[in-house]
């Protein structure tokens, strides 16, 4: 299926250039591997970024051939072996964890799988809710970036599935509900914790640490 909702042009070229903070990459990597339009969209910027690198002036031919040469006696690191292959994790989260995630029950419905990157002291989290799930009303005080792997659910700002990248910052306000017939997992990467805004909410984030 192609999906719906992208990452930003602003994400993609800070992926692009480097310049993006770890958990940041991962999500955008993620979700490009899953999204056809936004490697395209990639590709082309790599590319810009190439042509600018071309235009810069040369070193000089002494210095760069030293260099060169310096460089014919280091050995030559093998090439990382690719992730194994996973039916729903794409493979920037199988680099990271190698297998199969360590998932820890946190209430009844919902499920989480640490990974190794940070943004802002918050680890970017696998979260694997139950079939009907509701996630309470809540916004944000940074960034919250959501990416589907599997299942789907309908957010009062639209319709997510599989490689579809929920993107929220701090003027946006929803909660969702998982549909009735399968369980959603997601990538998870924010910048701060949800602020609910029901009782209900603040419970849930109480017991989930959300
Ligand atoms: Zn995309």
């Amino acid at each position: 299926m192609t999906p719906h909702h992208h990452v930003s042009g602003e994400l993609l070229t800070a992926y692009a250039a480097g310049t993006a903070p770890e958990a940041i990459a991962l999500f955008v990597a993620s979700h490009a591997s899953l999204c056809a339009a936004c490697r395209a969209r990639l590709a082309a910027e790599e590319a810009v970024g190439g042509a600018l690198l071309g235009a810069i002036a040369p070193a000089p031919l002494n210095d760069l051939l030293a260099r060169t040469l310096a460089r014919l006696d280091e050995p030559v690191a093998p090439a990382p072996a690719p992730p194994p292959r996973h039916a729903v994790l794409p493979p920037p989260v199988m680099r990271l964890l190698g297998g199969e995630p360590t998932w820890r029950r946190v209430v009844p419905n919902l499920e989480i799988a640490e990974l190794p990157v940070r943004l802002n002291g918050n680890p970017a989290v696998l979260t694997r809710l139950a079939a009907g799930s509701v996630v309470p009303p809540h916004t944000h005080a940074g960034w919250e970036l959501q990416l589907v792997l599997s299942g789907g659910y309908q957010a009062d700002d639209g319709r997510f599935d599989r490689g579809d990248a929920h993107c929220a910052d701090p003027s946006v306000s929803h909660g969702f509900r998982v549909d009735a017939d399968a369980p959603c997992v997601s990538l998870l990467v924010r910048e701060a914790r949800i602020i609910p805004k029901t009782l209900r909410g603040r419970v849930f984030c109480w017991f989930t640490g959300a």
